[in-house]
């Protein structure tokens, strides 16, 4: 009996390859292709087996499921980066369709035990300030390619919960923070550039209000919902720490006794969704998840990653 974990060598699945390590006594595989987002180097001195594959080449992930047996795959592959889904969206369509339904097709032919889908908030498209939050029934409504593609996915899970009967659970998360993320993203752009006394490019006004999670937080609710979840449902998960951008960005400065004069407003992204908020009830009731760090606590030990990598 084999784990397998796709995607984990990118930002999120690595830091779940290093709590999984300690929570699971099954032999885990990792599955990943290497692209520009991921960083082996934070995985390879990890106990694991790791696999330099496309989750969309069929053959090979067919070989990869015969040979080790998996019962249990937390998906985390993916194409993760608006901006670039934005230019060209034909590799989204790719890894997080194709890709998903390829691994889904997979699990039905090899009795998979769990298919653990690891999905955004975005789906659920952009809210007003005066919102309530999104729950796990408000609709589908994704405003950019990255969203839509993963959106897309999301719905051929469930699909093959109903339809073959594929013992799933779809998560849907808030944006995440922490080590080993890519410089392309918000928090390690700030980061890196107050480090460098660069300009720090900020989206319009920077009002948009995002929903932040500390990665470690995800991770542990992922675990949780493994031993405690419901097959066949769908949970969200918030870090319940709504910011505007910038005041996300004037956080992260003080912090590291950086400079404002740094903050460049730029020209809105195209479509920029105004606010994400998650409401955790359901996961709170069914694992009593709450998420254990504040943003003070999680930014810290990101800057000090950062400063030290
Ligand atoms: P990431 O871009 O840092 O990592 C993605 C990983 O998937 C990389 O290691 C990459 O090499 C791998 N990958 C991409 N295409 C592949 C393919 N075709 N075959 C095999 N491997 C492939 O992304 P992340 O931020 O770690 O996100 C992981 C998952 O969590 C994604 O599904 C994303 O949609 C979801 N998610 C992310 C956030 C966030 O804030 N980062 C929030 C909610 C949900």
């Amino acid at each position: 009996m084999t784990i397998l974990v796709t995607g984990g060598a990118g930002f999120i699945g690595s830091n779940f390859l290093h709590q999984a390590v300690n929570c699971f006594s099954e032999k885990i595989i990792c599955v990943d292709n290497l692209s520009y987002a991921s960083d082996y180097e934070q995985i390879k001195d990890l106990p694991i087996e790791f696999c330099n594959a496309n989750i969309i080449d069929q053959h090979y992930c067919d070989y990869i499921f015969k040979k080790y047996k998996p019962k249990t795959i937390f998906h985390f592959a993916a194409e993760s980066h608006v901006d670039n889904s934005i230019k060209d969206c034909s590799k989204f369509i790719d890894t997080n369709v194709h890709g998903t339904v390829n691994l889904l097709n997979l699990s039905v032919k090899y009795d998979i035990e769990r298919f653990h889908h690891i999905s955004t908030d975005e789906v659920y498209g952009s809210l007003n300030y005066e919102d309530p939050p999104f729950t796990e029934t408000t609709p589908y409504d994704p405003q950019n390619p990255y969203s839509a593609s993963k959106a897309s996915s999301d719905h051929f899970v469930a699909t093959y919960h109903n339809t073959y009967g594929l013992p799933t659970i779809i998560t849907n998360c808030s944006n995440n923070y922490g080590p080993r993320q890519n410089k392309e993203k918000l928090i390690p752009k700030i980061i890196s550039n107050v480090l460098q006394n660069k300009e720090i490019p900020i989206y319009g006004k920077g009002e948009n209000i995002r929903d932040w999670i500390f990665v470690d937080d995800h991770c542990r609710a992922i675990i949780d919902l493994y031993h405690y979840g419901t097959v066949g449902e769908k949970y969200n998960i918030g870090g319940e720490c709504e910011l505007r951008n910038i005041d996300l960005v004037r956080r992260i400065i003080n912090l590291m006794n950086g400079d404002e004069k740094l903050i460049k407003f730029v020209d809105d992204r195209p479509g920029h969704d105004l606010r994400y908020a998650m409401d955790n009830s359901k996961i709170k009731n069914a694992v009593d998840f709450y998420p254990q760090y504040d943003i003070k606590t999680g930014l810290r030990k990101t800057i000090s990653w950062y400063e030290n990598n």
